[in-house]
């Protein structure tokens, strides 16, 4: 039988489980819901006894499984050893030697969740094609991750890829749940974008289609806005844009990757969203035409799954 991979992608509420051909081929998918209780000690167990019943059920052997990948929501060494992990519950322990052993021995491999879906995107998303991306994913955070000659650099201390705490913006006074002031995070995350447009209804009076939602406004609503032209709800994207391009250029400027992909659910604006953020990128990169190119995720939700697949492959 022709051999297979598993990508696993553990997130607070449930499990992604995917199972695929080596050439990236998604052949099965599901989900085990997340059992948070008593530290998290159920996670592992339930993973491992619904992947044996999916690979009994597909008539796949345990033996012509070559290994599974792994993402994590937390920090996560390169030995797999991971200190804390508060979604979880996890604290002192290796889960990829955990899983190793509930699967008789089978290799396992573990990453950051957000570096995973990088790879993932740059295997059989929207960076397909190429060895240099950098994601960076605008979702309740912004999230992000380095690949590098088709590895991901989690750096030495793990933070290579944290560009949603990049300092980016004087005068901010909240915080960022980093602790930190005037992340990008605070400014291009869906809390950021939805906040900012709060922030410019309470300092304007202009007429805007936004006023309609309050308080409660969306960055969705926000985009839709824009979209349909509205001169105040432009104005917040405008803002967003500015500081998302300052950011990918400074990114740029640092490890020149071939090409920017943007995911997350704000990112399903689409080019809308990328043709603002480019315009202010092309402007703080005047140096050279010659460097990454910014286009949209394509996986979606399944990033973490092919990215966790693609993990163990090397
Ligand atoms: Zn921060």
């Amino acid at each position: 039988m022709e051999k297979k991979c598993i990508g696993i992608d553990i997130g607070g509420t449930t499990v992604k489980v995917g199972i695929f051909e080596l050439d990236g081929t998604l052949l099965k998918k599901w989900e085990v819901p997340t059992r948070k209780e008593e530290g998290g000690v159920s996670i592992l167990p339930d993973v491992a006894e619904s992947i044996r019943k999916v690979l009994k059920e597909e008539n796949i052997e345990l033996a012509d499984v070559v290994g599974a990948g792994m993402g994590i929501p937390g920090p996560v060494l390169e030995n797999g050893y991971v200190e804390v992990c508060v979604n979880l519950g996890w604290r002192d322990m290796n889960p990829q030697e955990i899983l190793s052993g509930l699967l008789d021995g089978m290799p396992i491999r573990s990453g950051n969740d957000a570096n995973v879906a990088a790879l993932g995107e740059m295997w059989q998303g929207g960076g397909k094609g190429y060895s240099d991306i950098v994601m960076v994913t605008l979702g309740t955070g912004v999230g992000g991750g380095v690949i590098l000659n088709q590895k991901i650099i989690s750096g030495k201390h793990g933070l290579a890829g944290e560009i949603g705490h990049i300092r980016i913006r004087e005068g901010e006074k909240e915080h960022c749940n980093c602790k930190g002031r005037g992340c990008v995070e605070q400014v291009a995350s869906a809390t950021g974008i939805a906040r900012e447009a709060r922030r410019a209804m309470a300092a304007k009076t202009d007429e805007s289609m936004l006023r309609q939602f309050g308080d409660v406004v969306t960055a969705k609503d926000v985009l839709d806005c824009a979209k349909a032209g509205d001169a105040l709800a432009l104005e917040v994207m405008d803002t967003v844009s500015y500081y998302l391009g300052w950011a990918l250029a400074m990114v740029s400027m640092t490890v020149d990757p071939e090409l920017f992909v943007i995911g997350g659910g704000v990112s399903k604006a689409g080019t809308f969203l990328t043709d603002l953020i480019q315009k202010y990128y092309e402007e703080f990169t005047p140096i050279s035409e010659n460097k990454a190119g910014i286009a949209l995720a394509t996986l979606g939700n399944d990033a973490g799954i092919y990215g966790a697949a693609r993990l163990i492959l090397d």
